[in-house]
């Protein structure tokens, strides 16, 4: 059958609602109704939607410099790498479009360093769960196990262990093991974090056996943890980081970020037309400027005791599991309640909820979300949950 959307690849069911605005937490669709929204494009919004900080950036930038070419430095490019240096551990960017592309160019990089440094070392550990893009290679290296079959062959050198288990990983490196690479929250497989003692050892495994550490922070880097990154949270410092979502805070932009002795690539091994962008990374400084004044940290640690408080409160109140994250990456374990109806239940009520699994709420709302928003959220859930323990 024939529908006014034909002309679009149909590569995800989507509803039959067209958003035309949206301002902070909120999304409206082509009748007027208002969405509140939890989702924020999977924790990219980090301002929420439209926020002064980006129509700012980009009506200015649009006005100066929207493109040199990634053979040229620019202004924003320069600040925006160097807000990125102060604010981290590390010491060079490489900017990028996307969270997948920041991952294979993490990838490239571990395997030239492992060429100059190891004897040509190429492997990487990852994780069974792990999400890390849709290129060939960043779908070999998730461990979706949706993925495995996919579009073979797809890129070899992956060998891939459970999340936390630190002995898998030491039983897993052999003479040819690059890297180790984590989220350190997975986010896809349902908002699991890393246990911190898990996080140590690997950063311990990695300095004994002479390898890379590289963290995909593309969903829990740029203030989503209530920390600017993810790693600060577990008292280590990895060689290697990819942020993307949120730093773009809406637009597509992503970075590789590295400590200097990883820093290998020599001209010609890496690039992309629009690494560094002017437009682009004027937003990503503008979002991060944001996010470094002193009182944005603590207020997105206050929403998220808030939050984890009244979902605790359901929790108790309907029989669920429990609260997992940090920050403003959180998840509800539904018990026996099927996450995909709720999420279904709430878009009918006009509150956008994402269920990455099928007991799991996953909660990505803006930073700088209200309090009212979040009660209002929780308040729409208990209408939900109320209606399907009844029935
Ligand atoms: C979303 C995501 C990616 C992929 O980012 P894209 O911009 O969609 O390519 C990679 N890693 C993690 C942890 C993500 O959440």
């Amino acid at each position: 059958m024939k529908t006014a959307y034909d002309s679009i690849m149909q590569i995800a069911k989507r509803p039959d609602i067209v958003f035309e605005l949206g301002e902070g937490s909120w999304l409206i669709d082509s009748q007027g109704n208002r969405y509140l929204d939890f989702i924020q494009g999977w924790a990219v919004n980090t301002l929420g939607h439209c926020p002064p900080e980006i129509t700012e950036a980009l009506t200015k930038q649009a006005t100066r410099l929207i493109n040199a070419s990634p053979a040229f430095y620019n202004g924003p490019m320069v600040e925006c790498a160097d807000m990125l240096v102060k604010h981290s551990v590390f010491d060079q960017v490489f900017f990028a479009n996307s969270g997948a592309e920041a991952n294979e160019g993490a990838i490239k990089l571990a395997r030239k360093w492992g060429k100059v440094n190891k004897n040509g070392a190429y492997k990487f550990i990852t994780f069974n769960g792990a999400f890390h893009g849709r290129t060939l290679t960043t779908m070999a290296a998730s461990g979706k196990a949706a993925f495995a079959p996919m579009f073979e062959p797809k890129t070899p050198g992956f060998t891939k262990v459970d999340y936390n288990d630190l002995a898998a990983v030491e039983a897993a490196i052999d003479d040819q093991t690059v890297a180790i690479m984590l989220e350190p929250i997975q986010g896809e497989a349902g908002v699991i974090p890393a246990e911190k003692a898990f996080m140590q050892g690997l950063r311990k495994l990695a300095d004994e056996h002479n390898l890379l550490l590289v963290v995909d922070e593309v969903q829990t880097g740029v203030g989503r943890t209530g920390h600017m990154f993810g790693y600060e949270a577990f008292g280590i410092e990895p060689d290697v980081m990819t942020l993307g979502k949120g730093l773009g805070g809406g637009v597509p932009i992503s970075a590789l970020l590295a400590k200097s002795s990883c820093c290998v690539f020599e001209p010609g091994e890496q690039g992309g037309t629009y690494n560094g962008n002017p437009l682009m990374t004027s937003v990503a400084l503008a979002i991060l400027t944001r996010l470094a004044e002193p009182d944005f940290m603590p207020m997105v640690n206050a929403r998220s005791e808030q939050l984890t408080k009244e979902l605790d409160a359901l929790s108790a109140k309907f029989g669920l599991g429990k609260v997992r994250g940090m920050g403003l990456i959180l998840a509800l374990d539904t018990g026996t309640l099927d996450a995909n109806v709720i999420s279904a239940k709430c878009m009918e009520r006009r509150v956008l909820i994402n269920a990455p699994q099928t007991h799991a709420l996953r909660f990505v709302p803006a930073l700088n979300l209200t309090e009212a928003e979040i009660t209002q959220m929780v308040s729409t859930l208990d209408e939900v949950m109320t209606e399907m323990t009844a029935a």
